[in-house]
């Protein structure tokens, strides 16, 4: 962008990426007509014991989720912000607490041959265990959970949700599932109750027993 229209090169790019980041990550909504309410927003951490850690000594962690391995000092987080070690046990900060839900066609997350024509009820927490610059989400991937606003979406909420709103499948999307690993597992595992199916779109980078 020349100068002489008062944008410079930078500028352009930044508002760019701005916009193309507010189109990829929708406002959070609810199909019109839907009887339910929408989810409370909330502030507060909500603390569930992480499932693939070991203890070491001296109350350090080492985190088995994604290859990183990260080794946590009592009282500090791992690479991807949204787990921490509290005197020596090791939890996930945002179980429960996505920070956007939508329903998206599944061809937007992109999936073509896979219950074609449909929706899918999509959401994300924060968080993500890569850093890509040129990451279309970063304002949740990038951030900590205290610096976005939560919604109160216990698994058993999400897939009502799911199955009220039409969409035969939950999408884990727009940040990076693995980070949010046993909110994932616990609301697939609610939404097979309820006949909806889960899809996780992913940058793969995790290990393989939580998989
Ligand atoms: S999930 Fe997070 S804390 Fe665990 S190894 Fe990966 S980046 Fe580190």
């Amino acid at each position: 962008m020349s100068a002489k229209n008062g944008w410079s090169r930078r500028e352009f790019i930044q508002a760019s990426c701005a916009t193309c980041a507010l189109a990829a990550v929708p406002a959070p909504a609810l199909p019109a007509g839907l009887y339910l309410s929408p989810p409370r927003r909330v502030k507060d951490l909500h603390l569930v014991e992480a499932r693939h850690y070991e203890k070491l000594p001296n109350r350090k962690i080492r985190c088995k989720l994604c290859p990183r391995e990260c080794v946590i000092d009592d009282q500090e987080r791992g690479y991807c912000g949204v787990r921490e070690n509290r005197g020596g046990t090791y939890y996930t900060l945002v179980h429960s607490r996505p920070v956007t839900y939508h329903v998206d066609p599944i061809e937007k997350k992109p999936l073509f041959h896979f219950l074609p024509g449909t929706m899918a009820f999509s959401i994300a927490t924060v968080g993500c265990n890569v850093e890509c610059k040129f990451c279309q989400n970063w304002q949740i991937s990038q951030v900590r959970p205290e610096q976005v606003e939560a919604f109160d979406m216990p698994p058993e909420m999400v897939a009502e949700y799911a199955k009220e709103s039409g969409s035969p499948t939950i999408a884990y999307t727009y940040t990076e599932p693995v980070i949010f690993q046993e909110y994932v597992y616990d609301t697939a595992v609610a939404g097979k109750k309820k006949g909806v199916r889960s899809v996780m779109i992913s940058n793969g980078f995790i290990q393989k027993d939580p998989m």
